[in-house]
């Protein structure tokens, strides 16, 4: 098996459904979040996530969540996956602690959702074995998987990546480094065009929700989207896009940042465009 031993980084919402399809795969994963409860939050989710899936035919969770070891500092693992903050200076730091601590031969592979995998091989003394490995959320059941290329990115680098998207059950798309790669290069202008409605009184938030729902068939509207992914992170990836595209038609809605700073982050904050306090 490539990648036996996996090291996942950040053990917020992505992190913590990332440590489990890779546990899921039989690969043995070691979880690192250096903020106070943070690893445990994230085993205690991936438990009722395992409940729930074995309760439709999944795996044992017990089986899994043993193949999930929480860990206090960056161990020795064949891969890297990082899911920490979607901020560029924080994750610079952590590629370059990361590499040296490393073996030799290891993959580094950021979860992020816009910035360039290009500045992270740049922290490192391995851009050829640097790559992005984008999930979707929730990660244990989007089947997508974007798999970046950086110009340094070695070919047998992301063609190992393409395959281990494959062995946890998931379609990998691969992508040229370019600011939002796909994804976010379509989804967060939508998102953010969204806001503008709702911030110019086009409509209530639940009436733009519908319209996408039963306009485009979308599974949920663009605001509901916006809280699960993170109202921080949605601010975080049109700021990369009005820098990485060069045009400010990508600059964050003004709605989008004062929720931010009032702290209604979404759903992990308990409120966003919705509540979600009982
Ligand atoms: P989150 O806020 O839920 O979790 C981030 C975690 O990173 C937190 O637990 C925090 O303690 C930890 N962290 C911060 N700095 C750290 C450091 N220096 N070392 C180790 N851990 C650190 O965020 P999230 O939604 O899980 O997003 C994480 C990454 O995944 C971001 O790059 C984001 O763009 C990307 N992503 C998010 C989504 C989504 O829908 N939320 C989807 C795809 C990709």
């Amino acid at each position: 098996m490539r990648f036996p031993t996996v090291l996942v980084v950040g053990a917020g919402q992505m992190g913590g459904g990332i440590a489990q399809v890779i546990a899921g795969s039989g690969r043995h994963v070691l979880l690192h979040d250096p903020f106070p409860g943070a690893t445990d939050r994230a085993l205690v989710t991936i438990e009722k996530s395992l409940t729930r899936l074995a309760e439709k035919g999944g795996a044992e969770p017990s089986a899994v969540l043993a193949r999930i070891e929480a860990v206090s500092e960056i161990a020795p693992a064949d891969l890297l996956i990082e899911a920490i903050t979607e901020d560029e200076a924080v994750k610079v730091d952590l590629f370059a602690r990361a590499d040296a601590l490393l073996p030799p031969g290891a993959v580094l592979a950021s979860n992020t959702s816009s910035i360039p995998i290009a500045t992270l091989a740049a922290a490192t003394q391995r851009p050829e074995s640097v790559v992005g490995m984008h999930f979707f959320n929730p990660v244990p059941l989007m089947a997508l998987v974007e798999v970046i290329r950086a110009p340094t990115t070695a070919p047998e680098t992301a063609a190992a990546i393409v395959e281990l998207t494959r062995e946890l059950g998931k379609e990998p798309v691969e992508t040229l480094d370019k600011a939002g790669f796909v994804a976010n290069r379509i989804l967060m202008p939508f998102i953010n065009e969204a806001v503008w409605a709702l911030s110019e009184g086009v409509a209530t938030a639940e009436a733009i929700d519908t319209v996408a729902k039963l306009g485009f068939a979308h599974p949920m509207g663009p605001l509901a989207l916006a809280d699960l992914i993170g109202l921080d992170t949605c601010v975080a990836i049109m700021r990369v896009l009005e820098r990485g595209l060069g045009s400010d038609r990508y600059a964050p809605c003004p709605l989008l940042e004062t929720h931010v700073a009032a702290g209604r982050l979404g759903r992990k904050s308990g409120a966003g465009f919705y509540d979600y306090n009982p």
